[in-house]
């Protein structure tokens, strides 16, 4: 296990599931009964971007450091509001005070009512991820494997609720992976929403994911896709992310149509951001 969020925190790819996750639980605390999160590679929960190892990549200046800095057009302001509620105010940079992982995101916009449950395996970040928001009584952490905890976890007592699988792609097989603790999960779970993260750096392999996603027995799948750079650039820099929404929200689309577009623009390197949101498995 070599990967380590803190390198990665507030880049254009966390900017783009964040904000989708916090529009996923704005919706899902429209309604009061109490709700589950369950985060199955949970990351350090909050990262502080001063850090030595933030700064050694500086990747939030490009995420975070830019949109804070945008002004944000009426309409995509209000859909970005929950979100940029979890980061709090910027400095003159565009950076925040500490940077909300996915995590810390749920903890600031879920209620006293619901519960989250966050799998984190690495050691240090593990223990970092206890003192940053494993104080909170709604909240439970624990050092095991995330797809192990999945299978454990569902169908939780809340009968409601959202997964996000946002695994670090260190192993060759990870879509298989995910594929698979998907596929368990929703047996048990059918009526949870689960969003599941991915880089773009092999197209094929993307494209064999979601054929695999349309073939398999899951329905209402939407696949959500940010580029900050021309697509196939596959041994430069990661330039493009993906999300598949297993039961998404029906406002998530037509959201996602008018948030994406302007994150594209203010967090494309040089103009070259693009996006896509299409139905991948409909009713
Ligand atoms: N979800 C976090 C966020 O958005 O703020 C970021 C998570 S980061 C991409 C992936 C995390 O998974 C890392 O912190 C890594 O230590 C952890 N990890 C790696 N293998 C794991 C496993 N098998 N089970 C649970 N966590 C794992």
């Amino acid at each position: 296990m070599n990967y380590r969020h803190i390198f990665h925190a507030g880049n254009f790819a966390d900017v783009f599931k964040h904000a989708l996750v916090a529009r996923v639980l704005t919706y899902l605390i429209r309604k009061p009964a109490p709700l589950r999160y369950i985060d199955t590679h949970a990351g350090l929960g909050r990262y502080d971007l001063g850090r030595e190892e933030a700064t050694r990549t500086d990747e939030w200046r490009n995420g975070i450091g830019r949109l804070a800095l945008a002004a944000n057009p009426s309409g995509v302001g209000e859909l970005l509001s929950p979100y940029l509620a979890a980061v709090g105010s910027t400095d003159a940079e565009g950076k925040p005070l500490s940077y909300p992982g996915s995590p810390a995101v749920a903890q600031a916009i879920l209620r006293p009512q619901d519960r989250i449950a966050l799998c984190e395996l690495h050691g240090v970040d593990l223990e970092a991820l206890k003192l940053n928001i494993g104080r909170d009584r709604r909240v439970k952490v624990i050092g095991l494997d995330g797809y192990t905890g999945l299978n454990a976890f569902v169908p939780p007592p809340e009968r409601r609720g959202l997964v996000l699988i946002d695994p670090p792609f260190e192993s060759r097989d990870e879509f298989d992976r995910i594929l698979a603790a998907l596929v368990g999960a929703h047996r048990k779970w059918p009526t949870g929403t689960y969003m599941l993260w991915y880089p773009i750096k092999d197209p094929a392999a993307v494209s064999h994911f979601a054929l695999s996603l349309a073939a398999s027995k899951i329905r209402r799948i939407l696949q959500l896709h940010l580029f900050v750079g021309p697509r196939l650039a596959e041994d430069g820099p990661l330039s493009g992310c993906g999300l598949a929404v297993v039961n998404p929200p029906y406002t998530l689309k037509r959201e996602a149509e008018v948030m994406l577009p302007f994150l594209a623009e203010v967090l494309g390197r040089a103009g070259a951001g693009s996006w896509a949101a299409r139905v991948l498995s409909g009713e």
